[in-house]
């Protein structure tokens, strides 16, 4: 079948995740054909540096002979096997490992399959827990403004971008939502370097008042990524994680996009030193290949589900590919090349390369309002007007159509609405660094018809 069969094909079958399927009646699906550490080549024979880590998941490159080679073996072993009243190696090392690099007090692992799937988790992990220990007002939680959590129904109640649920607000949970940081519009006339998380009143207010009815607050740590990757400073997750401890409310961070490593650190709480009372891990977990998420809680919330049967106190949780062995064993291997590879270590230097290099171009553009980094995550904030910050409006997608051009420098970029990001696999080499930042640049110029 040639690319043009396939592409006919692809649309009369699928039905493809985040798209209005119209578009691409202009824009068709790019079939790709194999991967490559940090490229992607499609059928044709193009060839993409992949600058999103395909949808943030990747971590040392597509087809990774390591980690090829981990799923091969444990393919020969054992497949799948059912999770309850059963395990098996992969699972116990993984829970070993993921306990021994988590922040204190995190203790126990509980397995899903996805992110969504693990924010639903500690939902409900959250509200039992307040329901068997004698706090049953407890039922509500907070999340902050254009706060991103998945797109599953309890997920998305605890979500604060339109866009993804505002159609289904009849059906979504009582959530509190809280004005969150919004560092580059600071409604305190703040700088970056000057502020003093003035925006936490906010919160203090609202738990101050309402802590009586609320079980958790869920908050992506350091960046709120789906927003357009928002970054905000280290010292509201430190006031978050006290305040929440004073009313016995959990604080549930949700680092599904910025674990393992993304923002410099294991683990986003560590810029802070707190230690959340649940942690959700997925995507970079598995270094892109395979779906698995967890879920790891302190032994306070363990422990009020343990008691005698008779007493329905049980956390009745279970999807069918909970803990897959071949997960399970991707997992293993890519926190064997973190430790053996200083893979953390080696990211200093590629993320300052980012920075040194996307600093210069952008100060001086007319459209880009910001660019802010925290480790191997950059983002290009366009906007029309540098002095007001006016923001393009949302139906000229400028994003997109950047993206769009992009593809044609061989670049694979997605857009956030008018935020352009980098967040590559951490094998890219100095050289596609280079390539990723001007072919990004280039894009932009021509959308905007600048030399
Ligand atoms: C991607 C993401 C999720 C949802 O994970 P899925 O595997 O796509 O369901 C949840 N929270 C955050 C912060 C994410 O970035």
């Amino acid at each position: 079948m040639n690319l043009h069969e396939l592409q006919k094909k692809d649309l009369n079958y699928i039905w493809h995740p985040c798209s209005q399927m119209k578009d691409y009646e202009e824009f068709p699906p790019i079939v790709v054909e194999r991967g490559e550490g940090a490229y992607l080549f499609d059928v044709s024979g193009n060839r993409y540096l992949d600058a999103i880590s395909s949808w943030w998941v990747n971590l040392f490159g597509h087809c990774n002979h390591r980690i090829n080679n981990a799923v091969k073996k444990q393919l020969d072993q054992l497949e799948h096997v059912i999770f309850a009243n059963f395990s098996h190696r992969p699972a116990i090392e993984l829970a070993e490992k993921i306990v021994e690099i988590t922040p204190a007090g995190l203790n126990k692992v509980f397995f899903a399959d996805n992110g969504s799937s693990a924010v639903e988790v500690a939902l409900k992990m959250s509200f039992q827990y307040h329901q068997q220990t004698g706090s049953c007002r407890k039922k509500r939680f907070i999340a902050v403004s254009d706060a991103y959590h998945g797109e599953t129904i309890g997920a998305l109640s605890v979500g604060d971008i339109d866009l993804y649920s505002k159609i289904y607000k009849p059906l979504l949970l009582d959530t509190i939502k809280v004005p969150g940081p919004d560092c580059y519009r600071c409604i305190y006339g703040q700088e970056r370097q000057s502020c003093q998380t003035e925006c936490f009143h906010q919160m203090e207010n609202v738990i101050e008042q309402k802590h009586n009815e609320v079980c958790a607050v869920i908050i992506e740590p350091m960046v709120q990524a789906a927003a357009g990757m928002k970054m905000y400073p280290a010292q509201y997750l430190t006031k978050l994680r006290e305040i929440c401890s004073q009313y016995n409310i959990h604080l549930i961070a949700d680092e599904i996009a910025v674990g393992f490593g993304r923002t410099g650190k294991m683990f986003a709480c560590e810029h802070a030193s707190v230690s959340p009372d649940i942690i959700c891990l997925s995507k970079g977990l598995t270094a892109g290949y395979l779906p698995l998420s967890l879920v790891v809680v302190t032994d306070n919330i363990y422990n009020a589900f343990y008691s005698e049967y008779t007493e329905q106190k049980a956390f009745l949780h279970s999807h069918s590919y909970t803990g897959n062995p071949l997960a399970c064993s991707v997992a293993l291997e890519s926190l064997n090349i973190f430790k053996e590879d200083n893979v953390l270590e080696r990211n200093k230097s590629k993320a300052e390369q980012i920075n040194k290099i996307t600093k210069n171009l952008a100060n001086k553009h007319p459209y880009i309002g910001e660019f802010r980094q925290i480790g191997m995550i950059g983002a290009l904030e366009l906007v029309e007007d540098k002095v007001t910050k006016q923001a393009f409006a949302w139906e000229k997608r400028v994003g997109y159509n950047i993206c769009k051009l992009a593809l044609k420098e061989g670049l694979l970029l997605r857009p956030l609405g008018n935020v352009l990001y980098f967040m590559p696999p951490y094998i890219i080499e100095e050289k596609d660094i280079e390539r990723m930042v001007t072919a990004t640049f280039k894009a932009i110029n021509n959308y905007f018809g600048i030399d």
